[in-house]
């Protein structure tokens, strides 16, 4: 099974994901934690290049191009061989994040980012997917209230977030039998809850 997790700053990725991993393993599934951009050495190194350095080094098209790059060569390396191992992955982003953020935050469109991944990944598809949602605003709060912010390219402007936020949702409404929409917007232990729930009802557990 393979399962991304998607939202935009500030949701709590990080901490569901180890919240779920470790769940998943007390009931003895063999899991892999992994994230994009990222998640294979290669794909680490271009990782590199998309977040250090100054936001607007690249085009919109070639971070998209970057981080489609990026993503064929962590499904080679690291996620293609785990899941034919029988090993559950969960994933820190995946292509839904590559269409909110350059498709509907930098105004690629749908289309182009479709296209991409289409070329790089053919059919291959999350099992399910689940977008933390939270309001704008208080994920920004979040967001800059976090130490070391030295490696992250976060842009801080508040209509690139809304529009974020709603491609999100947009590609929930799109695919509601791959997504599930968590609201973000309580305490961990909350979020942790309707996660489980999720996974429990869509995955059979
Ligand atoms: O998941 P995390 O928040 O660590 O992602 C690192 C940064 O990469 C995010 O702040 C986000 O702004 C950026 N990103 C992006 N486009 C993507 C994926 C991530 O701009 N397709």
């Amino acid at each position: 099974r393979f399962i991304t997790l998607e939202g935009g700053e500030g949701a709590g990725k990080s901490t569901q994901l180890r919240r779920l991993s470790a769940a998943l393993a007390a009931r003895g599934i063999d899991v892999v934690t992994t994230r994009e951009p990222g998640g294979s050495p290669g794909a680490e190194e271009i990782r590199g290049l998309l977040v250090t350095g100054e936001t607007g080094r690249w085009s919109p098209v070639t971070e998209a191009l970057l981080h489609t790059a990026a993503r064929r060569d962590h499904l080679e390396r690291t996620v293609w061989p785990a899941l034919e191992s029988g090993r559950w992955v969960l994933c820190d982003r995946f292509f839904d994040s590559t269409m909110a953020y350059q498709g509907y935050g930098l105004g690629l469109g749908r289309g182009l980012v479709e296209t991409l991944q289409r070329a790089a990944l053919g059919d291959f598809r999350p099992d399910l997917t689940l977008i933390l949602d939270i309001d704008v605003a208080t994920g920004l709060k979040r967001a800059a209230a976090r130490p070391g912010g030295e490696d992250r390219y976060e842009r801080m402007d508040r209509a690139f977030h809304q529009r974020l936020r709603e491609g999100f949702l947009d590609i929930a409404r799109r695919e509601p039998e791959r997504c599930a929409v968590v609201d973000a917007d309580t305490d961990a232990d909350g979020v942790e809850a309707r996660i489980r729930a999720e996974v429990a009802a869509r995955l059979d557990l």
